[in-house]
Formats: C-alpha cells, sequence, structure tokens
C-alpha cells in the first residue's frame, strides 16, 4: 500500500528510518489517561506494535514499527476510547502538553488543556499550518519549558472565579533555539482562544513553510507582530469557556500527606505489560487515571484516605522499585536513530552509557539527550543536556555519532553549549569529569 507521506503526518504519523515501517503518535491533553483508555493503548500496542510504546516529552504515546495496513485499525481501536492522533504531527497544533502536573494549580490548567485540544484537533482553519504549532498550559511557574512553546499558558490565579494565565508566545527550540517572550499578562479566560486563534491565523498567513512561529518574529519583529494579532482580534467577541461544574479529571491532592507517587520509566519504553500493571494501580488507587509527565515517567495523584506507601509497594511489584539509576534519574530521551527518520544515533545506548558514566553525583541533575538537532527531548532545558550534531563516515564504512554538549546553569534560560562535535568516547569522558570535579 502507498501512504502519502503529508496527509499521513497530520494524522499523527511519520514514516521510520526502517522504511515500510511508521512511528504513529497519540495526544493525551495535558497528560490524563484513565485507566480504560490506557488498558485500550496496551492493547492496541500488542496488535500492530510488538507490544511496545514510547512516552514523549510532550505527555504524547508514540507506537513504533507499525505497517501502514495497521494504522486505521489502530486509529479506529483508540477512537473508542475518546484518543485521537490527528494533529499530532505536521503542520497542526500539536498536542497540549502540561510540564507541572504537580503543582497545586494542575487541576484547573488540565481542564484549559482539554478545551484547546477539543477546540484546534481536528480544526480545519488550524490545520496546514506552516509548520507545528506547539502549545503548553502549566500551572505555574516552576518549569521552565513554558519558554520553548509556540503559546504557553501559565496560571496565574482566579478572581472574581475567572482564571488568568500569563501568555508567552514564539519559543521553540530546533537548530536556533529561541525562548518565548511574555506576550500579555493574566489573560483572562474568555479571551484565551480568540487571541490563541488570532496568533495562529497571523502565524498561518504570514509564515512560509517549513518556518516555525519564533522565526515570523525574527522577521517582521514583535510590534509588527502584535499589530497583526490585535488586528485580528478586533471585533471579535470573548468566549466563556466557563464549567457548570468541575471537570478536573485526576484526585485532588490529600491534605498534608504526599499526594503524588512516580514510577520513573527509563527512556519513556514501556512495555503494554507494564503499562497495564500502572493503569491497575492507577483504578485501585489513584481514582482511575494516570499522568504521562514531561520527564517521560507515570505518575499518580492520589485522592485523600489513599495510602502512598501501599501505591509505592503496587509500584515495586509491577517493577518499579526505584532502586536502579535508570529509575531514579531524570533523563529524558528521543527515538533517535533506533526509530527516527531524522535520528543521527543510538539515544537510548548512550544514555545508558552516561548513566554509567555520571556516577552516583548525576543523580541529582536532569539531563536529556537527542538524535539530532531537533531537540525534541529538550536537551537546551536540562541541566546537562545532548544534542546529536552529525553523523561522520568511517573508512570501514560504518557511521559515528557526534554531539554538543550544554550545561544548564541560569534557572530561566537555555543551556550554554560547552563542548562541540565530540565523539561518544569524548562525551563519556567529559561526564566522568564532571562527576569527578562535582
Ligand atoms: S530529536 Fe531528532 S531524532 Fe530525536 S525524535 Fe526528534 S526528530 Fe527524531
Amino acid at each position: 500500500m502507498v501512504l502519502d507521506a503529508a496527509r499521513l503526518r497530520v494524522e499523527g504519523v511519520y514514516e521510520q528510518q526502517q522504511a515500510g515501517n511508521y512511528m504513529f503518535r497519540v495526544k493525551v491533553p495535558a497528560g490524563v489517561i484513565s485507566t480504560e483508555q490506557a488498558m485500550k493503548v496496551a492493547d492496541v500496542a500488542d496488535r500492530v506494535a510488538g507490544g511496545r510504546l514510547h512516552l514523549t516529552t510532550r505527555n504524547s504515546i508514540e507506537y513504533h514499527w507499525v505497517k501502514g495496513d495497521d494504522l486505521s485499525e489502530a486509529m479506529r481501536s483508540l477512537a473508542a476510547v475518546g484518543l485521537i492522533s490527528r494533529g499530532a504531527c505536521g503542520g497542526a497544533v500539536r498536542g497540549i502538553v502540561c510540564s507541572t502536573p504537580f503543582s497545586p494549580a494542575y487541576p484547573v490548567v488540565q481542564v484549559l488543556g482539554q478545551k484547546l485540544h477539543r477546540h484546534f484537533t481536528g480544526n480545519p482553519h488550524f490545520e496546514g499550518l506552516p509548520k507545528k504549532f506547539k502549545m503548553a498550559v502549566n500551572g505555574d511557574y516552576s518549569d521552565p519549558r513554558y519558554l520553548i512553546q509556540d503559546v504557553a499558558l501559565v496560571y496565574v490565579g482566579t478572581d472574581y472565579e475567572t482564571a488568568r494565565y500569563d501568555l508567552w508566545t514564539a519559543g521553540g527550540l530546533g537548530r536556533e533555539p529561541s525562548p518565548g517572550y511574555l506576550f500579555e499578562k493574566a489573560v483572562p479566560e474568555e479571551r484565551i482562544i480568540p487571541l490563541v486563534e488570532a496568533i495562529i491565523r497571523v502565524y498561518k498567513e504570514r509564515t512560509p513553510p517549513p518556518k516555525r512561529l519564533k522565526h515570523l518574529l525574527r522577521e517582521i519583529g514583535r510590534e509588527e507582530f502584535e499589530r497583526l494579532v490585535h488586528e485580528k482580534l478586533a471585533g471579535q467577541p470573548e468566549l466563556s469557556i466557563r464549567d457548570a461544574f468541575e471537570k478536573r479529571l485526576t484526585a485532588l491532592p490529600a491534605g498534608n500527606e504526599p499526594h503524588r507517587v512516580e514510577a520513573g520509566v527509563f527512556a519513556g519504553e514501556l512495555s503494554s505489560e507494564t503499562l497495564r500493571k500502572l493503569a491497575g494501580i492507577a483504578g485501585r488507587f489513584a481514582a482511575g487515571y494516570l499522568v504521562l509527565t514531561s520527564t517521560q515517567n507515570v505518575a499518580f495523584l492520589l485522592p485523600d484516605g489513599a495510602d502512598p506507601t501501599a501505591v509505592r509497594t503496587a509500584l515495586a511489584e509491577a517493577g518499579f522499585d526505584g532502586t536502579g539509576r535508570d529509575q531514579r534519574t531524570v533523563f529524558r530521551i528521543c527515538p533517535g536513530n533506533h526509530e527516527c527518520k531524522m535520528g543521527l544515533s543510538p539515544t537510548r545506548d548512550i544514555a545508558r552509557q552516561l548513566l554509567e558514566a555520571m556516577g552516583d553525583a548525576g543523580e541529582g541533575c536532569s539531563w536529556a539527550i537527542s538524535g539530532c538537532f531537533n531537540s525534541c527531548s529538550q536537551p537546551q532545558l536540562a541541566d546537562v543536556g545532548i544534542v546529536t550534531v552529525k553523523s561522520v563516515a568511517n573508512p570501514d564504512g560504518t557511521r559515528s555519532p557526534q554531539f554538543d554538549l550544554y550545561r544548564r546553569t541560569e534557572e530561566d534560560g537555555f543551556g550554554e553549549r560547552i563542548r562541540e562535535r565530540i565523539s561518544v568516547d569524548e562525551l563519556l569522558e567529559a561526564v566522568r569529569q564532571m562527576n569527578a570535579a562535582s
């Protein structure tokens, strides 16, 4: 069967590095997924992806090694539990991410995430964009990933029953990392959809493919960009998105008790069997919902009365006893050339070597490795970030990757590149030296 790549992308599908195999991505708004949905995700993985799953840094789920003939059936199965992939790749509004799942405001922002997902997903006015359009809803400023979105909404409080959000825009990583800027402070929720629509319309009309919004800003400057957005907004009504009753999906925190428990999933790689176990734990202890985190882990938010010790025991029985460095260390990892067509290095294998090299001292840092300059694992926002920048041919016909190494010291900025185009051995040695120096 011949499949059209551009049409596949908007359905959430890319061809893998291995021709004839596909990556199929499912949106999970703000990372909240129910036990029933997770069970279905696991069933589909068994049928079409060899029982394996990948959790992404954008709260999404990817299936790899899917055959073209299986895509339609997989989508039908997932649609039965309300999971869709439309716009998960290509020039569309991507999955709505939340990188602050443990913020007290997570119950509020997860609901906004669902609303934005419903409004923009599959809406033809917001497809056919020059490139991807990434959005985030964060509960506070504790995580810097609001800096790398096309639009990020950071909750700043509620007054007179109206939730308000700072709106940041035009951020992104890739070859030319560029932090977003604060477009407007304390936007009331009634203005969010009209304002985001105006930003996307300006982006769509003014930006040549395959450029991101940050390129438009660089071309025309903030002043002109803001003028164009306000011109689009003129005459647009504010839209009430208030609810008649509370719509949060996860449990409310349990008083002063620890209310969260997290399973460390190395490299975001899960088997269907393990996902079923985690879904069962959510059903027993976390009011039937799991949270996929931006660190590629699975979290459980516990209601009043739940016993965190019992949850930890259940997790240990499921293989998450937290004893291995691979479970304790925050290490964001993209699929690299294990599967991704753009990948220049075997990211998971190198991450395993780095876990050895970092020693105990490295566990206190956050780490990220990307298989190419696209920086899907956000290495510029990790304490130690690694970007694969080149793959060089060796005389014997094999290829060797080269890496840039970043260190981040400022809380609200990007990491600084401290080494360029180094080999795997040089990278491991640099990490050992960091360990020795700490
Ligand atoms: S960073 Fe590059 S190799 Fe990694 S998933 Fe993104 S596009 Fe693929």
